[in-house]
């Protein structure tokens, strides 16, 4: 029987797909869903932190270089179907500042190619157009704090959620394709219990820092956090933690694997990829381990 669940994610940079939904989009992939994913930008200005890649430029060196990372890690996850918003290179990586509360911000100056400087209809426009040709049912992106400030995470958020919009109406812009409903929009997001996990494990291993921080196990969590009770789905990495640990080492030039956070987050089986349902058809029961739960399905 064909698998009608059609799955649409929007990330910010390479490596956001496989370090917060790498086992989600193995997991569809696998089970034969359609699953797209569109990044924004190509994250020229991520810091890089293999020291053998200092070498490269900030920049179109360094997006080309990421765009390849990408290619090697969509091959982990089994991922066909990638594109860039407008085409590649059209919205370029906006960088980040630290905020004095620990968390991402906009920079001072920022390029007007950059993606935080985007024209918010036009970027969504470009989304719009691959909504009505791939109709997913599903959509995925991040809150409106774009999870830690950064400001591509902001700005995918709001592109996705006016798109989600915008693709539904009837007669609105008819070249761009024939009006397309999604189901369901959800928020990547870290649950509360797998972050109690985390700290846990790091404490038991003796790993004095995480994220930047202390590790403290009784203190308050960090603000990417949300409260179990309040997440909606949680995909287990079960099977699928081989190959987003596959994906993740693909990213070499942002992803340092022997980093306590990124071994702490591959290598505990029993935790799981957390969503919040922002849009659309609530699920049935409970938090559920499938994004479609509940959802009728239409060719
Ligand atoms: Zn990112």
């Amino acid at each position: 029987m064909t698998d009608l669940r059609r799955l649409l994610l929007v990330h910010a940079h390479p490596d956001d797909e496989s370090s917060s939904t790498g086992a989600t989009i193995a997991r569809y992939c696998a089970e034969g869903a359609q699953v797209t994913l569109v990044t924004c930008t190509l994250g020229e200005e991520g810091d890089i932190v293999t020291e053998d890649l200092n070498h490269l430029v900030p920049g179109e060196h360094l997006g080309q270089h990421r765009l390849e990372e990408l290619h090697a890690a969509a091959t982990a996850l089994g991922l066909t179907d990638y594109v860039r918003l407008g085409g590649d290179g059209r919205y370029h990586d906006s960088g980040m500042a630290h905020a004095e509360d620990g968390t991402a911000t906009a920079r001072d100056e920022t390029t007007d190619t950059a993606f935080w400087n985007a024209d918010l209809l036009e970027a969504a426009l470009s989304l719009v157009t691959i909504l009505r040709d791939r109709r997913p049912q599903v959509v995925i992106s991040y809150d409106t704090f774009g999870m830690y400030g950064h400001p591509d995470h902001v700005m995918a958020h709001r592109v996705m959620t006016y798109a989600c919009v915008l693709s539904g109406v009837h007669g609105f812009r008819p070249e761009l394709g024939k009006p397309w409903c999604v189901s369901r929009t959800f928020w990547v997001t870290n649950g509360s219990e797998d972050m109690r996990t985390m700290l846990d494990a790091a404490k038991a291993n003796g790993i004095e820092s995480l994220w930047g921080g202390d590790v403290d196990v009784d203190g308050p969590l960090p603000p990417m956090i949300t409260l179990s009770e309040d997440v909606d789905v949680r995909v287990p990495l079960g099977p699928y933690r081989a190959s987003k640990v596959a994906a993740l080492t693909a990213h070499r030039s942002q992803v340092n694997m022997e980093d306590p956070f990124w071994m702490l987050m591959t290598h505990i089986e029993t935790l799981g990829e957390s969503f919040r349902l922002a849009t659309g058809t609530p699920m049935p029961h409970g938090t559920a381990t499938d994004l479609f739960e509940g959802l009728e399905l239409v060719t």
